[in-house]
């Protein structure tokens, strides 16, 4: 009764639970033992084994580090700028930024100035000064899991001399854009270094992606080049990939004009040398355009070995790349050669541990196509001067990851919540792997339910791993929440605390600062080297970040902060639902999703409510009666949705007391992904409103799966 009374009161007679409301026994009870949340509060301390040997080891040594990188920025970065070769030293200010936009241009410098190049960091400097000409740079496996390459440091420099002479001799020049879309192979990495050997702005596109989403970005970069390859290995087979270059050079039209492509031979490439003659125009089945088309294989033997690296300011550009699209359209983030060396290089070193540790071999299942690949499988590894496993097609098929591990005995792995609840939907609940040489377990892209967490920890990490949680953006460059091995204890769904050097805060919707457990705006207050330098073509978009808070770089993401300052990702603004309980707690979708990952039929579930947002793209009346759930469930289980549905309602009304059940539940055979595996959300709302205007549909990889859901929800309602 004093629940439900506490509830009239705050709400109203009309708001009155449908079902499951607890006893007063229950209530007591529940108010006396901690709940679920409340155990998941507690820290899981590091192994003491890892704490030894890890960079940094404690949580003395991060919070006098942490100080020390907020309180002078500036010295704290010149000292790890040390770390690296730099031609020329800065001229001026270290560090410079105005994040106000009513007190001019919003800008950001590091080390103006100062001249360097990435590729002679991660390939000169680490031959010459640490000695590793002969260690693995590059270990890639095909689609089939039969084909298999290796790269030296050594052997990796000089494919990318080599690539470097030839985009010279084709005319590159540094500023140049050029773009990049080819499966995941050694080419792939050597294409993105020989744009940085020369100067030029790489910008990267998922491999796999359509023709329309590669001609919108062709246009919008103003690449002048094309680095792309004849096929991908798919599912045992070929998938043309020229083919959709020349469909996506049609759909550009006059309007925009590439200069020449280059080709990589990929089907038949095992070894180098075994790399077939082929010669263009006589490739039945590769569209060939001649005087504007060329062999890879052939214009790298008519090159040399050797290439200076062109020295670039610290500012310059070093990449473009498109964020996933899951709000809205795609923005083209710019990241500079200084600043974004040093942030990618640091935050590797740090999170994934690899300082103290000889045979460092990391795995990270991202496409280069995304800024995970980007940064943490080329960058920040190879300037480490770690090894990085690269996988060519999709790492979910057929318990890959599990193999791979094993295979090329990895030492950190980094995958998203999608793949690792894929893993544990498709292990069986008996499964241990006994992955010994593992030691950071690593987690990116979306927030993480503890269930999954949990099973990632134990039955990946042997339960002796540091899990990290890392939160981080496109436009961040590289971490900026995030656990450090050996060092932060942990809590399950939680990205824990700031890197060095990132100031968080969090805001109430009028922008004040919040102190001590809080939920709101998560905005960073100063810069890092590592963060964008602005979105290409539209810098009224770069302002955009600043623009809600005026001094503060604003995320889009809400996060909730507890007791011990740790962070909790609550997902963007736009996405968020609001649920009453019944005992006047307010749950999340995020609440919501975690309790009903816990059902060991559901793969994978999304809430979403369509109430109306307001100019913000905030929901503020949020889900009261208006909520809906899109799950999908193991194959085995599907013939029995409507039992497993009641289940659910059931686990709303006695685990969490929701008040209000969703309007509806809905069965997906899959939700509509990015490319870069997350939800949108965005297209759940459209398909409970059955609204067709989709927005820029491009960014979804699995577009077939949308008409169904469309026609089941309609069917449904
Ligand atoms: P767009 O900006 O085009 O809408 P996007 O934000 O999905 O797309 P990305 O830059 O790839 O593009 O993703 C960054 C977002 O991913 C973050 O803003 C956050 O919402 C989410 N994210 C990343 N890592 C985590 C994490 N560890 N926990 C929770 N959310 C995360
Ligand atoms: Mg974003």
């Amino acid at each position: 009764q004093k629940a439900e009374d506490k509830l009239k009161s705050q709400l109203g007679e009309e708001h009155l639970p449908k079902q499951g409301f607890p006893s007063e026994e229950e209530y007591e009870q529940k108010q006396g033992c901690p709940s679920e949340q409340d155990q998941e509060d507690l820290p899981i301390s590091p192994s003491a084994e890892m704490s030894l040997t890890t960079h940094v080891s404690s949580m003395d040594d991060y919070n006098s580090t942490y100080r020390r990188s907020i309180e002078d920025p500036g010295e704290f970065w010149r000292e790890i700028s040390e770390e690296f070769h730099w031609e020329t030293g800065p001229k001026g200010k270290f560090v410079e930024h105005n994040f106000d936009p009513n007190v001019g241009d919003v800008f950001v410098r590091w080390m103006p100035g100062a001249t360097t190049n990435i590729t002679y960091n991660l390939l000169e400097k680490n031959i010459r000064e640490k000695c590793l000409g002969s260690s693995t740079a590059l270990q890639w496996q095909g689609d089939d899991d039969v084909e298999t390459r290796e790269v030296t440091y050594d052997h990796l420099k000089t494919l990318v001399c080599r690539a470097a002479n030839m985009l010279k001799a084709k005319g590159i020049r540094r500023g140049d854009r050029v773009m990049i879309y080819m499966p995941q192979t050694i080419e792939q990495v050597v294409a993105m270094l020989a744009c940085a050997r020369v100067g030029a702005v790489h910008c990267v596109v998922y491999g796999g992606a359509t023709a329309e989403y590669l001609a919108d970005r062709v246009k919008d970069s103003k690449c002048t080049a094309i680095i792309t390859a004849d096929f991908a290995g798919k599912d045992g087979g070929r998938q043309p990939v020229k083919t959709e270059v020349d469909r996506a050079l049609k759909l550009c039209g006059r309007e925009h004009f590439v200069r020449f492509c280059v080709v990589v031979r990929r089907v038949g490439v095992g070894d180098q040398d075994t790399w077939p003659k082929a010669t263009g125009s006589q490739e039945s089945s590769v569209p060939w355009c001649d005087g504007r088309d060329y062999w890879w294989q052939e214009e790298m033997e008519r090159v040399d070995d050797e290439c200076e690296p062109e020295w670039m300011d610290a500012e310059d550009p070093l990449l473009i790349l498109y964020t996933s699209g899951s709000t809205g359209s795609p923005k083209g983030v710019i990241h500079t050669v200084g600043g974004y060396m040093m942030y990618a290089a640091t935050t590797f070193k740090y999170v994934f541990d690899c300082g103290n540790v000889t045979n460092k071999v990391h795995f990270c299942t991202a496409d280069l196509g995304w800024v995970t690949g980007q940064s943490y499988v080329v960058y920040g590894p190879l300037l480490n001067g770690v090894t990085t496993v690269l996988l060519e097609g999709d790492p979910l098929k057929a318990n890959r990851i599990v193999s791979m591990v094993r295979r090329y005995s990895v030492t950190s792995l980094y995958t998203t919540p999608t793949a690792i609840r894929h893993m544990k939907a498709t292990s069986g609940s008996e499964a241990n792997y006994k992955l010994d040489t593992l030691r950071v377990v690593g987690t990116v892209g979306e927030p993480i339910a503890t269930s999954t967490w949990r099973w990632y920890r134990s039955t990946i990490g042997g339960d002796h791993c540091s899990v990290v949680d890392t939160y981080w953006q496109t436009e961040t460059g590289g971490h900026v929440m995030t656990p450090l091995p050996g060092a932060t204890p942990m809590k399950p769904g939680s990205a824990t605390l700031p890197f060095f050097g990132v100031e968080p805060a969090v805001l109430t919707d009028d922008g004040t600062e919040m102190v001590g457990p809080c939920e709101g705006h998560l905005v960073f207050k100063s810069p890092w080297p590592g963060m964008m330098r602005g979105i290409n073509g539209k810098p009224e978009k770069f302002t955009s970040y600043f623009q809600q808070f005026p001094g503060y770089y604003y995320t889009g993401d809400r996060c909730r902060r507890d007791g011990d300052g740790y962070y909790r990702i609550l997902g963007r603004r736009e996405d968020r639902v609001s649920i009453p309980g019944a005992m006047g707690q307010v749950f999340n979708q995020l609440d919501v999703e975690a309790t009903l990952l816990q059902h060991p039929d559901v793969e994978d579930v999304a809430v979403v409510t369509t109430d109306p947002t307001d100019d913000t793209g905030e929901c503020h009346s949020g889900g009261y009666d208006n909520w809906y759930i899109f799950v999908t469930l193991r194959q085995t289980a599907c013939l029995h949705a409507q039992t497993i549905f009641t289940n659910l309602r059931e686990m709303l009304a006695t685990s969490l007391h929701v008040f209000t059940p969703p309007s509806h539940i809905h069965c997906a055979s899959e939700l509509p992904r990015t490319w870069s595996d997350k939800v949108l959300r965005r297209l759940l709302r459209k398909v409970v409103l059955n609204d067709l205007d989709l927005g820029d549909f491009h960014v979804v990889a699995n577009l077939k799966s949308l008409p169904k859901l469309f026609r089941q929800c309609r069917d449904m309602q």
